[in-house]
Formats: structure tokens, sequence, C-alpha cells
């Protein structure tokens, strides 16, 4: 309804209803006023004649005289013409035949004066009647007020309801659509996308409601096209991590399973029950492999769990999620802050690779100590070829055979340092452990590459601290570490120039270190240098070298508890280090 519509009606309802109540108000006070008339004009007037009558009366001195009896006729005619309550006709007639009586008795004084007493009696009856009636209807008349007031008095508080209703219904029924108007964009603005508005098609409003329900369906739909692709998105993830090789399982912040893939239920043999939801402890407390995982396990550890009955290698990956969360909004860019919110562990399946790598430690330990014995024997032959007692050989043939030795001492290194691996690769590795002196350590190494640093004219420099603490260590693999440092460095060193060899006492530890004046490493290629077959990219100077030297290095120098390191400048030459404990 149009809101001029509604003033009109409620104008018009208080028109109504204040109308009402003066109607009702004017019909209780008319009805009061008619009932005083009626006694004033059917009793009063009665009164009157009958004070006439008896005026007539006390006036004439009997037998009356003839205008004293018009006079008493005219008021008793009249009296007779407004007979009005019962009983009073009969009187009248009785006033009416004794005045006729009266008047017949012209002579008799006895007479005259009884039928003057009987009309001055009759007459009395009359007033009483009438005084009677009067009294009556004031009684009645008094209790029609009474009526009246409690009418009047029913109406009016009737109408003080009714207008104090209206006063407090009628605003909001005025504003009824702007309200709403109003709770529609309430929904809206809290994000119920439902919320519709609905007015009559003659309301003011009805335009703006149409534009406003078409609008949250707008909005509405957007949102579940949002919805649906989030939905399918979802789906799609959960479906990637189901089929995803690798063991994989998420925990929120409150330690409860976010996801988890069958993998992941294989190896923790979880069966088929609701994993996601549950806390975190519950299912630690049913599968020890998942336990292990969540409180001890550390991230690029490989664990070996039984699956199934079967070892398997697993190495373990960890994540922390961490969720963009929205601080404030500002319309060019979006500043976030991440949030923590859980983690996700994946289970790399490394049984394989374990196994095969296994099958080729094996394999080149086989084949390493097989060549042992014919090189070996080819070096022997080679040397007994050399010696002139077994006959002479010319120039050509020993440089040959010079080639030969060479080859066989390149293959014999190669050999020695794949055994070696091998055997570190197996846990094969056997440490010696003693009390040893590093001068000691440091002199048996420099007496194995003496010979090789003379022909090369390098100096070979020892720097000690003073008097050495003794280390507890292996001897001849800690020596056979600091002869690959200096052969590394011999082989990088220029003709005439110095390498030193450096024992340093650090806190509880002895310091190592090979410093060559050499063409150094680049800064790209250090962290790399002590990984397996690891060589410097086109480096021309070692093509009988392994890039196994200094990964053997490492393995035992940690063996030991010990560290190794470089300290290397491209062009400034090279440091090789490592520390052992002192014993
Ligand atoms: P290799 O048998 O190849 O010498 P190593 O593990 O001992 O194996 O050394 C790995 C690589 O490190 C070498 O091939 C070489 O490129 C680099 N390297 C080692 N020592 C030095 C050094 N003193 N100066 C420069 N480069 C070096």
């Amino acid at each position: 309804m149009k809101v001029k519509n509604k003033l009109w009606l409620g104008f018009g309802f208080l028109f109504v209803i204040v109308l009402l109540f003066g109607t009702v108000c004017l019909y209780y006070l008319n009805k009061v006023a008619d009932s005083s008339k009626l006694i004033l004009k059917d009793n009063y007037i009665s009164l009157n004649y009958c004070r006439e009558m008896r005026s007539v009366l006390d006036n004439s001195i009997p037998p009356l005289t003839k205008t004293a009896t018009e006079r008493f006729n005219t008021q008793l005619k009249k009296e007779e013409a407004n007979i009005t309550e019962p009983g009073e006709e009969q009187v009248v007639a009785n006033i009416r035949s004794a005045f006729v009586a009266l008047q017949k008795n012209n002579n008799d004084q006895n007479a005259i004066q009884q039928d003057i007493m009987k009309i001055r009696q009759y007459i009395q009856a009359v007033e009483v009647i009438n005084m009677r009636a009067i009294t009556r209807k004031n009684d009645s008349v008094q209790q029609y007020i009474d009526h009246s007031v409690f009418i009047l008095g029913f109406t009016a508080t009737l109408t003080f309801l009714l207008l104090f209703s209206f006063s407090i219904n009628f605003p909001g029924f005025i504003l009824k659509p702007i309200n709403s108007l109003l709770s529609g964009i309430r929904a809206i603005s809290e994000k119920d996308y439902q919320a519709r508005i609905r007015f009559n098609k003659n309301d003011e409003f009805a335009e703006v409601a149409t534009a406003f329900n078409n609008m949250a369906g707008q909005l509405s739909e957007w949102e579940n096209s949002n919805l649906s692709t989030i939905r399918s998105e979802k789906l799609r993830i959960e479906a990637i991590i189901e089929q995803m090789h690798d063991a994989i399982f998420g925990i929120n912040e409150k330690h409860e399973i976010l996801f988890i893939n069958s993998a992941a239920k294989e190896v923790f043999n979880l069966g088929t029950a609701k994993i996601i939801g549950r806390p975190v402890i519950e299912i630690a407390k049913s599968s020890p492999a998942f336990k292990l995982i969540i409180e001890k396990a550390k991230a690029g550890e490989t664990l070996n769990i039984s699956v199934n009955g079967k070892d398997a290698h697993f190495e373990l990956e960890t994540s922390e999620i961490n969720v963009p969360k929205i601080t404030d909004y500002r319309p060019d860019e979006l500043p976030v802050v991440k949030k923590q919110a859980g983690k996700v562990y994946i289970l790399k399946n490394v049984t394989e690779f374990r196994e095969r790598d296994e099958a080729k430690t094996n394999f080149i330990a086989t084949i390493s100590h097989e060549l042992k014995t014919p090189i070996s024997s080819i070096k022997m032959s080679v040397k007994l070829m050399n010696d002139e007692r077994i006959g002479n050989i010319n120039a050509e043939q020993r440089d040959l055979m010079a080639n030969i030795n060479e080859d066989s001492d390149r293959l014999l290194k190669l050999t020695t340092e794949l055994l070696e691996l091998a055997r570190v690769e197996t846990g094969n590795i056997q440490l010696n452990f003693v009390h040893a002196d590093p001068a000691q350590i440091i002199d048996y190494a420099i007496s194995s590459v003496s010979f090789q640093a003379a022909q090369k004219n390098v100096t070979l420099e020892i720097i000690k601290d003073g008097i050495l603490p003794i280390v507890n260590a292996d001897v001849e693999k800690t020596a056979w570490v600091l002869i690959n440092f200096l052969s590394n460095g011999l082989r990088y060193s220029d003709a005439g120039s110095k390498i030193i060899i450096s024992a340093a006492n650090k806190i509880n530890k002895v310091e190592f270190a090979v410093k060559d004046t050499g063409k150094g490493i680049d800064q790209q290629y250090q962290q790399r240098l002590f990984d397996r077959y690891f060589q410097v990219p086109a480096d021309g100077q070692n093509n009988a070298g392994t890039g196994l030297g200094l990964a053997i290095s490492k393995d035992f120098i940690e063996a030991q508890n010990g560290e190794i390191g470089v300290i290397s400048e491209p062009g400034n030459g090279s440091t090789f280090y490592f520390t052992l404990p002192v014993a």
C-alpha cells in the first residue's frame, strides 16, 4: 500500500473513532435529557393542575362561583388529558364525579363540604401518585445516568486504548517497507544472500524491492558458483593426494588429522576406520609407526617401518602449513600475515632405491676387490721387467713400461677408493682408535707424498702449535685423508710453490689443515666438493681423479666425530681442514 493511502487510512481511522465516541456521548446525553423532560412533562404538569384545582377550592367560599367552577373544570380537563400513571385515571375520574356531585348540591352546605373534602382527598391522591412517579422516575433517571457514565467511561477507555495502540503501531505501519528494506540490507551485509523483500506491487518501494531482490539473487548465484569451484578444486586436490604413491597426511593446529591418503593408512596399518578429524594422540595409540613419526622422527631421516610384514624404508619430509591471514582491506593490495595452521608429513618410500644402492655397493666392492689382485700383479710384472737382472729393455720400452706403471697406479687408486667407499656405504668401515700424536700423523702423511712433491719441486712446510694434545683417532684413516688433501694440493700447485701443513690446538680438538697456493675453488662448488663423484667442472688438471677422495675423507673424519671443510677463493689457493677430538 502506498504511504499516502496509509496516511489516509490512519487519519480516517482516527476520524471514525472520534465520531463514534462523540455519537455515543450525544446519544446518552440526549437520553438523560429526555428522561428529565419526561418527568417535567408528565408528572410536574399534573402536580401543577392539582395545585391550581386546590387553589380554586382554597380561594372560594362554597358553593363555588361560576368563574371558580369554570377554572376548576378547565384544570380538571387538562389533568384528564394528562393521565400518565397507573391508577391516576381512576382517581381523576373520582374527582370528576365528586366535582359533578358538588355542582348538583348547590344548597346543601354539608353535602358541599363533603364533596369538597372528597375532591381535596382525590387531588391529594393524584399528587401522591405523581410525586411517587417523580421519585421513581428520578431514581430510574439516576440509574440511567450511572449506566451512561459507565458506558461513556467504557467508551472513553476503549477509545483511549485504540488511539494509544494506533499511535504506537501507526509509525511502524508507515515505516514497515523501510524496515523490511533495512533488514534485507543487514542480511546481505551478513552474507545471507537468500534474503528477499516482498512488497505489494502497488507499493512505492516495490521497484526498490525488485532491484534489491535481483541484486541478492546475483550475489547468491555468485557465491554458489564460487562454492562449487572451491568444492570441485577441493575434490581434485583430495584425489591427487589420494593417488600419490608416497604416504601423506596433514594435521591442523589443534593436532587433529586434516587429511590422510590410502598409502599412509597402509603404512600405519590403520585399516578403513575414520581417521579425519581424530586427535593425533588417539591414532598414535593404535599405530607405533605413527607415534614414532609424530613424536620422534625428524625431517630428512630415513625410517625403517614394517608394512604388511615386509621391511620398508621411508624418507620423512615435513612442511609447516602457513595460511595467509587477511589483516585489513586496501583496495590496491591485500597485506597478508602468515598464520601457522598445522603440518604436512610425507613419507617417501625409498625401499627400492635402498635395495638398488645396496646391490650397486656390493657390486662395486666385489669388482674392486677382484681387480686389485690382477693390477698388483701387473705392477709387480712391470717392476720385474724394469729390473736389469731379468734382461735389458730399450728406452722406448722403458717409456711404455713407465706408462703401464702409471696407469696401474691410477687403477689401483681407483679400486682402493671404490673399495673404501663400498665399505663406508655398507657400514663395514672398521676404525682402529688409538691415542695418537698429531705430529706423527702429519709425518706419516708427508712421507707418502714427499717424493711426489720433490718431483714437482713443491716445498712442504709444517707449522705446529707448540706441543699438541694427543688425539683419539684411527691413524691410518686420518693419514689417508691428509694424503688425499696433499695429493690434491700438489696436483693444483705450480712448480716452485709451497704447501703448508698445519696442526693447531683448538678447544678440545686439534685442527689439521693443508693450504696450497693453487687455482682455488669457486664458491658455488665448495658445498658439493664432499659429495660422491663430484669434480669441479672443466677441471683439466684432474684426468686421473675419481671424485671420491673428499667424499671418503668426509666419511672417515665424521666417523671419528670430527668435522671437515674447505676455505677457498678462486686464484688464491685452497685450505682443506679437519678436526679431531682431543683424547
Ligand atoms: P679427485 O679424485 O677428483 O681428486 P677428490 O674428491 O679428492 O677427487 O676431489 C674432488 C674435486 O675437488 C677435484 O676433482 C677437484 O676438482 C677439486 N679439488 C680438490 N682439491 C683441490 C685443490 N686443492 N685445489 C683445487 N681444486 C681441488
